[in-house]
C-alpha cells in the first residue's frame, strides 16, 4: 500500500462538514443521510476527530463489516499520510491494528459491545458513529442502545451519530432525541434492469458461475466501456465465477478480482483501486453499500446473500445462503449508475423479485438472542425486558436466552452474571461454545476444544449443497466409522487437513468443503489465542480416551437442555428420545451408533412423508448419564412415584432419575430409609385407606363409643370448651398411621384392636381427657361388685345393661357427668332380657320389683329373689 496520495479528492460530503459538526454541537446526536459514495465513512469520523467536539477524545466508528472496518481505516489513514495503527486504526472480531496515538477506530460491532463491557463508561471516548446502520445488525442495535443508555446517566456529553445510505431516518432520530435528520443530496442515474426470462429453479454453485459467465458475456455484445459489479453469495460461488469467467476476460482484456472478507488486504485493496484495464469485480454483498467501487457500469446480481440467522436447533448463528430482499436488490442495482446510466442483469425473473419481501426485518427481532442477553447481564442490566430498545426483541425469544443463560449457569436467579458468566464473556462467540470453552480449559483441554467451537459455529466441513439440506451428495466417509461423537469426527479430519496441509483438491475428495474447513481452522487458531494465561498449555488434537471424554463433558456443558436418549440399543436405528420431548431421528451419516445417551448439537426439521415435522439430528455428541449430574443440574430430577396396587393391598414404590422429559433410571424401592421416599409411600397407603374406609381397620363400635362421649361432653357440658373430634379426625389420624407402612394388611395391624382410637384420645389434651374420664367414663363399677361398660350413642341418653342381681344393695341408680347425668339402666332377667328401662332404680324398687320378684321366683327358683323395700 502505497501512503503517497495523500492529497485528497473532493467528494460531495466535505462540503456539508461544517453543518455536521454544527448539526451535532446543538443537538448532541446526529442521524447523516448520503448516497453511497458520498464520502460518509472516509470523511465524516476524520472531520469530527478534528472538530473540538471530540474533544481530544477518541471517536469510534461501528462498521457492520470487518472488511468494511480495514477498508476504512486503510483508507482514511492513507488520506493522512499514515498507515493503520498510527492516528486511524481498527479492530474486528480476533484482528486489532492499532497504536498508542490511535485516536479514530473502526470497529464492528461485537467488539464495541466487548468493550462497552470492560471500559462501562467509555470515558476516553468522545464520539460513536454508528455506521450502515440500516443493515440493522442485532450488535448494533445492542450498542446504540447501551450508548444511548450511558448518554442519559453518566456521559451525557457522550456523542452518536447514525449514518446511511438508506434508511427511514424519522424514527432512529426520535429514538436519538437528535434533531431534523441532515441529508445530504446526491446523484444517482438510472439503472436499466433486465431479468432472466426462465426461473433456473435453485441454483447450485456451478449452474451460478455458468450464469454469470453468460451474463458477463451478454455485457460485452452489448459493447461494455467500464467495470462489472457481480453480486454472488460468497467466496466459493465466487471462487467458481472466477473459473467461468477465464477463459473470456483473457480474450477481453478484463481483469477479474475477487472480494470479500477473507482475502490478504493487498487483494482487497486491488479490487476496490482504480486498474488501467476494465475490471470484474466478484463480489459479496460488502460491496452492497460499505464499500464503494468507481467505474462500475454494470451490476449482476445473483440475488443471493450469505445471510445472518441461527440455528433453530441450538441457537448457535448460522451464515446461510437465502435471497435478498427488494431493497437490498434495489441497492445493488444502484451500484451501477453512479457516473452515468447503467444496467443491471438480474439472474432470477421478475417474479422472483416481485415475490420478495420488501425489506428483511432486523436482526433484533429475528434472531436467537443469547449473546447479547449475556452482555446486557454482564452490563448490570436485570430487568432487559424494560430495557430502552431502539426496537424492542420479542418477548418470547428474550425468555429463551434467559432460561438457555441460567441453564449454562452463565446467570444466577437474581440475574447476576456468575464466576461462569464472566469467564464465558471472554470468547466472542454464542453462549454455547463460550460454555464448551469454559468448561475444556477446566478440565486441560482447552486447545482440542477450540476445534471443536470452531467446528460448531461455522459452516459444516463436510461439504454440503448450496441451499443447506441434509442427505445429497457428498458426505465423505464418516459413516462407516463408529465414533463418540461427530464433532470430535470432523476434528480428527480438521487436524489431519492441517498436519498434512491438504490441497482444496484432495479435501474435495475426502468430501470435505475447502473454504470451511479454511474458515474453521481460522477461528480455532483465534479462539487459541484468547486462552487465559496457562490455559491453553495443553494438548492440541486428540491425545487419549482421557482428553476424548473431557472433550465430551465440555461438549454437554454447552447443551444441557439438548440430551437425547437412544430408544433402543438393540439395533443402531437412530430413533431418539429427546430431553425435551418428543423424537427425533439420528442422522445415518452420524457416527455416533453405540451410545445409550448423546447430546444433539444440531438438528433440523424435517417433514416426514406421513407429513409430520420430525427433527433430524445432524451432529451428536455421546455423553455419560453421570455427568448429568455436574453438568446439567437444572435437568436433573429425582422422583419417587408411589403406585397403589389393589390386588394385593400394598404400595409399590419406584425411584426414577429424570433429565428434563427423559427417563435416565428407573428402579423399584424395596427398602427405602429416605425420608421423602417414606413420605411418598405414606401418602399413598392413606389415600388407598381413607377411599376404603376406616372401619376396614378399626373396630367400628369402640371409635363411635369414644366420638360419642366427646358430644356427650359437648352436648350437656359445652361450658368445658372439650376438643370436639369427629369423622374427619379419623381419616387424618389414620392417615398419620400410615407412616413407615405399606399395606392394608400392616394398617390393620396397628389401627385395629383399639389402636385407632387410642390414637384419636392423643389428639386432646391430657387435661380434657381427665375431664372426659371422670364426666364421660367408659365403665362403671355397680354396688363394688361389678365392672359395666357404659354405653353413648346418637340421640339417646347414656346407658348400660346388666342383670337385676348386679343391682341390689343399691338404692339409687349411678350417674355420671359430675352426679349430674343419671344413667339409663337396662335391668336384666337371668335369660338376658330386660325386665325393666328406667333411669329411677328407687322408684323401681319400690313400685315395679315387688311383682316382678314374684314372678322372676317362679320362673328362677334356684336364684335368690331377696326382699327389697324401697325408702
Ligand atoms: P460512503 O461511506 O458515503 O458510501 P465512502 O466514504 O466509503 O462513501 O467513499 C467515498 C469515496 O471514496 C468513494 O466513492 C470512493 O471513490 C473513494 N474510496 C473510498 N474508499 C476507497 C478505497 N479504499 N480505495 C479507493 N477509493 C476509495
Ligand atoms: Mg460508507
Amino acid at each position: 500500500m502505497s501512503p503517497s496520495q495523500s492529497q485528497k479528492s473532493p467528494l460531495p460530503v466535505d462540503e456539508y462538514l461544517p453543518e455536521i459538526i454544527s448539526a451535532l454541537t446543538t443537538s448532541g446526536n446526529l442521524v447523516l443521510q448520503a448516497a453511497p459514495g458520498a464520502g460518509k465513512t472516509t470523511r465524516v469520523p476524520s472531520a469530527l476527530l478534528d472538530s473540538e467536539l471530540s474533544a481530544g477524545r477518541e471517536v469510534l466508528v461501528l462498521e457492520p463489516r470487518r472488511l468494511a472496518a480495514r477498508l476504512a481505516a486503510r483508507r482514511v489513514a492513507e488520506e493522512i499520510g499514515e498507515e493503520p495503527g498510527g492516528t486511524v486504526g481498527y479492530q474486528v472480531r480476533f484482528d486489532e491494528v492499532s497504536g498508542p496515538r490511535t485516536r479514530l477506530r473502526f470497529l464492528t460491532e461485537g467488539v464495541l459491545t466487548r468493550r462497552l463491557l470492560a471500559d462501562r463508561r467509555l470515558e476516553q471516548v468522545g464520539i460513536v458513529i454508528l455506521d450502515e446502520f440500516h443493515e440493522r445488525h442485532l450488535q448494533s442495535d445492542l450498542v446504540l442502545a447501551l450508548l444511548r443508555g450511558l448518554q442519559r446517566n453518566e456521559r451525557p456529553d457522550l456523542r452518536i451519530v447514525v449514518m446511511s445510505a438508506t434508511l427511514d431516518a424519522g424514527p432512529i432520530a426520535d429514538y436519538l432525541g437528535a434533531g431534523e435528520p441532515l441529508t445530504i443530496p446526491g446523484r444517482q442515474y438510472d439503472v436499466q434492469i433486465e431479468y432472466l426470462a426462465e426461473s433456473p429453479g435453485q441454483p447450485d454453485g456451478r449452474q451460478l458461475a455458468a450464469q454469470v459467465g453468460a451474463a458477463l458475456g451478454r455485457l460485452i455484445e452489448a459493447g461494455l466501456d467500464g467495470d462489472v459489479l457481480v453480486f454472488l453469495p460468497g467466496a466459493a460461488e465466487i471462487r467458481r465465477s472466477q473459473e467461468a469467467c477465464a477463459n473470456l476476460a483473457a480474450r477481453e482484456n478484463l481483469l477479474v478480482v475477487p472480494l470479500h472478507g477473507d482475502l490478504s488486504a493487498e487483494a482487497q485493496d486491488l479490487a476496490v483501486r482504480k486498474a488501467r484495464q476494465r475490471k470484474v469485480i466478484l463480489s459479496t454483498n460488502v460491496a452492497e453499500s460499505s464499500v464503494t467501487i468507481d467505474g462500475v457500469v454494470a451490476v449482476i446480481d445473483s440475488g443471493l446473500a450469505r445471510i445472518a440467522g441461527h440455528s433453530p436447533w441450538s441457537g448457535v448463528p448460522t451464515l446461510e445462503v437465502g435471497r435478498i430482499s427488494q431493497a437490498a436488490a434495489i441497492q445493488r442495482a444502484g451500484r451501477a449508475g453512479r457516473t452515468r446510466p447503467g444496467l443491471c442483469l438480474r439472474l432470477y425473473t421478475r417474479q422472483d423479485y416481485l415475490a420478495r419481501p420488501a425489506h428483511q426485518a432486523a436482526e433484533i427481532v429475528r434472531e436467537d438472542l443469547a449473546e447479547p442477553v449475556l452482555a446486557l447481564h454482564a452490563a448490570g442490566i436485570g430487568n432487559i425486558a424494560d430495557f430502552d430498545w431502539f426496537e424492542a426483541p420479542p418477548a418470547p425469544a428474550l425468555g429463551a436466552a434467559e432460561v438457555l443463560l441460567s441453564r449454562l449457569g452463565a446467570i444466577d436467579e437474581r440475574g447476576g452474571l456468575t464466576v461462569i458468566g464472566r469467564e464465558m464473556l471472554r470468547y466472542p462467540v454464542h453462549p454455547r461454545q463460550a460454555r464448551l470453552l469454559v468448561e475444556a480449559r477446566a478440565r486441560g483441554v482447552f486447545a482440542p476444544a477450540c476445534g471443536l467451537a470452531a467446528l460448531i459455529g461455522e459452516r459444516d466441513i463436510m461439504a454440503r449443497p448450496l441451499f443447506g439440506g441434509v442427505g445429497a451428495k457428498g458426505g465423505g466417509g464418516a459413516a462407516r466409522h463408529h465414533g463418540p461423537s461427530d464433532l470430535l469426527e470432523r476434528l480428527d479430519l480438521l487436524t489431519e487437513a492441517g498436519r498434512r496441509d491438504l490441497a482444496p483438491g484432495v479435501l474435495r475428495d475426502l468430501g470435505l468443503d475447502p473454504g470451511a474447513v479454511q474458515a474453521v481452522d481460522r477461528v480455532r487458531r483465534q479462539l487459541l489465542r484468547l486462552a487465559p494465561r496457562g490455559g491453553a498449555g495443553d494438548r492440541e488434537g486428540r491425545a487419549d480416551a482421557s482428553t476424548d471424554e473431557a472433550l465430551l463433558i465440555a461438549t454437554l456443558a454447552g447443551y444441557p437442555d439438548r440430551v437425547a436418549r437412544r430408544r433402543s440399543l438393540k439395533d443402531e436405528a437412530g430413533d431418539l428420545l429427546l430431553s425435551s420431548g418428543g423424537g427425533a431421528t439420528l442422522s445415518p451419516r452420524s457416527v455416533v451408533r453405540g451410545a445409550e445417551y448423546l447430546v444433539a448439537v444440531e438438528a433440523e426439521e424435517r417433514r416426514e412423508r406421513s407429513g409430520s415435522e420430525r427433527h433430524l439430528v445432524r451432529l451428536a455428541s455421546s455423553i455419560e448419564p453421570e455427568w448429568l449430574i455436574d453438568l446439567a443440574p437444572d435437568s436433573i430430577r429425582e422422583s419417587v412415584e408411589a403406585k397403589w396396587n389393589a390386588k394385593s393391598e400394598r404400595v409399590e414404590a419406584v425411584e426414577r432419575l429424570t433429565c428434563d422429559q427423559l427417563l435416565i433410571d428407573e428402579r423399584r424401592v424395596v427398602d427405602s430409609h429416605r425420608p421423602e421416599v417414606l413420605e411418598e409411600i405414606r401418602k399413598v397407603l392413606a389415600t388407598a385407606a381413607r377411599e376404603a374406609g376406616w372401619w376396614r381397620f378399626a373396630d367400628q363400635d369402640d371409635v363411635h363409643r369414644f366420638l360419642w362421649r366427646i358430644a356427650f361432653i359437648g352436648w350437656n357440658f359445652p361450658q368445658a370448651g372439650m376438643t370436639d373430634i369427629g369423622e374427619a379426625d379419623i381419616d387424618v389420624v389414620l392417615g398419620e398411621m400410615c407412616d413407615g407402612l405399606r399395606s392394608f394388611a400392616e394398617l390393620r395391624a396397628v389401627a385395629g384392636r383399639g389402636g385407632l382410637v387410642n390414637r384419636l384420645r392423643h389428639r386432646l389434651p391430657p387435661d380434657q381427657l381427665k375431664y372426659l374420664n371422670s364426666m364421660a367414663p367408659e365403665t362403671i363399677d355397680l354396688a363394688g361388685r361389678r365392672n359395666v361398660r357404659i354405653n353413648y350413642e346418637r340421640d339417646q341418653g347414656p346407658w348400660i345393661a346388666s342383670r337385676l342381681q348386679d343391682f341390689f344393695g343399691m338404692k339409687e341408680g349411678p350417674r355420671i357427668g359430675g352426679g349430674r347425668i343419671p344413667l339409663v339402666l337396662h335391668l336384666l332377667a337371668p335369660n338376658q332380657r330386660p325386665v325393666q328401662v328406667t333411669t329411677d332404680l328407687a322408684g323401681f324398687w319400690q313400685r315395679t320389683y315387688p311383682q316382678v320378684r314374684r314372678e322372676l321366683s317362679r320362673r328362677y327358683p334356684r336364684h335368690s329373689w331377696p326382699e327389697i323395700r324401697g325408702e
